[in-house]
C-alpha cells in the first residue's frame, strides 16, 4: 500500500514535480550566466503575477516574516504613523514588526474574529492623521478571512497613505491587481500559492514605496533587509549582470522561476477562477455535513484555505482521524478561537481529486467521531460544485 499522505495544510503545500526537480538540479555558481538568466526572469515574472509592471521586486532567502520585516524596516522611521487593518494573527504580527522600527500603530479591529474591520472605521481612522502606511493582510491564514484589498487600497490612496498588502497566503491564488487597485507594495513567501518549498521572502515594491524609501532621513535599522544592499543586486540580475551582496539560494530561485512559468502559463484569470472553484467545492462539502466556517460569510472567506469549526461533540482529535484517512490538515492558529477549528489549504497546484479526497477524509473522520449527518453528503456537494 502507498503510505504517502496528501499535504493539505495552508503552507507549505504540495509542489509540482517540475518545481521539485529544479530543487534537485546541480547547484551552479550564483554568478553563472545561466543562473543570472533564471534570477532575472523570475524578477520579471513576479511583476506579471501581481500585475505591477512598474514595480521593483526583491527576492531574498528567508520566510514570509522576513518579507514583512523588510517592508517595515525600509519604509518606517521612528515616529511614523501606520494603520493595521486587522483580520487575524498575521495582521497582529505586523503591529509588532512595525512597532519594532519605531512606528506609532493604530489598529482597526473587526467586530468579531472571522469578520473584517468596517470600511467606515478604516476611513474614520485615516481621516484623523497623516499615516505613512497602511497594512492589509489579504488572507489571514489564522482566520481564513479575505480582506477587500481593492476597496481598502482605494481608501488608502484617497488619504495619501502607502498601501502594503501581506500576500503570503494569497499571491498567485487570490485576485490581486496591484497597480490597478493602488497597492504600493505586495509581500509574499514561496511556500504557499507561489508553489515553491519554504525559504524565499518576496517583496514587490511599487514606485511610491521606492520613492518613500529614497526619501528616508535615517538609515534602515536592519542590515540584512536594507534595500540599499539589495537594490543593486536585483537590478544587476535583471540586467543579467550578477552582483553579490549575500549568496542567493540558487536552487530555490531556480524552482521559483519554474513555478512562476507554470503560474503564468495557466494564466492569472484562470488561476483565480480555479482557486475560487476549489474553495467553493471544499466549503460546500463542509457545510453539507453541517459544519460551520470561521469567516462570517462566504464573501469574507479566503479561496486559498478554509477554516472550519468542529461540530458539537467533536474536538481536535478529528485531525488524527483525518490523518489516518491519508490527509494532513492543520489545527487552529488564532488565540481567540483556540482549538475549536481546523484549517485546510487548497492552493497552488491543488486538483479536483485533492479536494474530493480531503472532503471524503473529513467525512470518514466525522462519521467515526459520532457526528450525526448524512454520510456521503459532503462529497456529493463538492462534486456538484466541481461539475459546474
Ligand atoms: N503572513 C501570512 C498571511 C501568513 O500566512 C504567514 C505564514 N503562515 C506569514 C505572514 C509568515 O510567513 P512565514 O511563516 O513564512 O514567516
Amino acid at each position: 500500500m502507498k503510505d504517502r499522505k496528501l499535504l493539505m495544510i495552508p503552507g507549505p503545500i504540495e509542489f509540482t514535480p517540475e518545481v521539485l526537480q529544479a530543487m534537485g538540479l546541480p547547484t551552479t555558481s550564483h554568478l553563472a550566466p545561466n543562473f543570472a538568466d533564471v534570477f532575472g526572469q523570475a524578477i520579471e515574472r513576479l511583476r506579471e503575477v501581481v500585475m505591477a509592471p512598474r514595480s521593483q521586486p526583491f527576492i531574498v532567502a528567508g520566510s514570509g516574516t522576513l518579507a514583512m520585516d523588510m517592508t517595515a524596516a525600509n519604509l518606517m522611521e521612528p515616529g511614523d504613523k501606520a494603520i493595521v487593518v486587522n483580520i487575524g494573527y498575521f495582521s497582529e504580527r505586523f503591529i509588532a514588526i512595525l512597532e519594532r522600527y519605531g512606528a506609532q500603530v493604530t489598529r482597526i479591529d473587526p467586530p468579531v474574529v472571522g469578520d473584517t474591520p468596517r470600511l467606515e472605521a478604516v476611513e474614520a481612522a485615516l481621516k484623523q492623521g497623516d499615516f505613512k502606511l497602511m497594512t492589509i493582510t489579504q488572507v489571514d491564514t489564522s482566520t481564513g478571512v479575505l480582506a477587500d484589498v481593492r476597496s481598502l487600497a482605494y481608501l488608502g490612496q484617497q488619504y495619501g497613505t502607502l498601501v502594503v498588502v501581506d500576500g503570503v497566503c494569497s499571491v498567485a491564488g487570490e485576485e490581486l491587481r496591484a497597480e490597478e487597485w493602488g497597492v504600493d507594495l505586495v509581500l509574499s513567501a514561496s511556500q504557499k500559492a507561489l508553489g515553491v518549498p519554504p525559504g524565499l521572502a518576496v517583496v514587490i515594491a511599487g514606485e511610491r514605496a521606492m520613492e518613500a524609501f529614497r526619501r528616508r532621513k535615517t538609515p534602515v535599522q536592519n542590515y540584512y533587509a536594507d534595500w540599499t544592499n539589495w537594490l543593486p543586486v536585483m537590478e544587476g540580475y535583471e540586467a543579467r549582470k550578477p552582483i553579490y551582496f549575500g549568496t542567493p539560494p540558487v536552487n530555490l530561485i531556480w524552482a521559483l522561476n519554474v513555478s512562476l512559468g507554470q503560474i503564468l502559463e495557466e494564466g492569472m484569470e484562470a488561476r483565480f477562477a480555479r482557486h475560487r472553484q476549489m474553495s467553493a467545492a471544499f466549503k460546500a462539502g463542509m457545510t453539507a455535513m453541517g459544519l460551520q466556517l470561521v469567516p462570517v460569510s462566504l464573501e469574507k472567506a479566503a479561496h486559498t484555505l478554509s477554516t472550519v469549526y468542529y461540530p458539537d461533540g467533536v474536538d481536535a482529535r478529528l485531525l488524527g482521524l483525518i490523518n489516518q484517512a491519508g490527509i494532513i490538515v492543520a489545527g487552529g492558529r488564532h488565540p481567540a478561537l483556540g482549538d475549536r477549528y481546523f484549517r485546510v489549504g487548497h492552493m497552488g497546484a491543488v486538483t479536483r481529486s485533492d479536494i474530493l479526497a480531503t472532503v471524503g477524509a473529513v467525512e470518514w473522520a466525522l462519521a467515526r467521531s459520532g457526528h450525526r449527518f448524512e454520510v456521503g453528503a459532503g462529497v456529493a456537494a463538492a462534486e456538484r460544485v466541481l461539475a459546474e
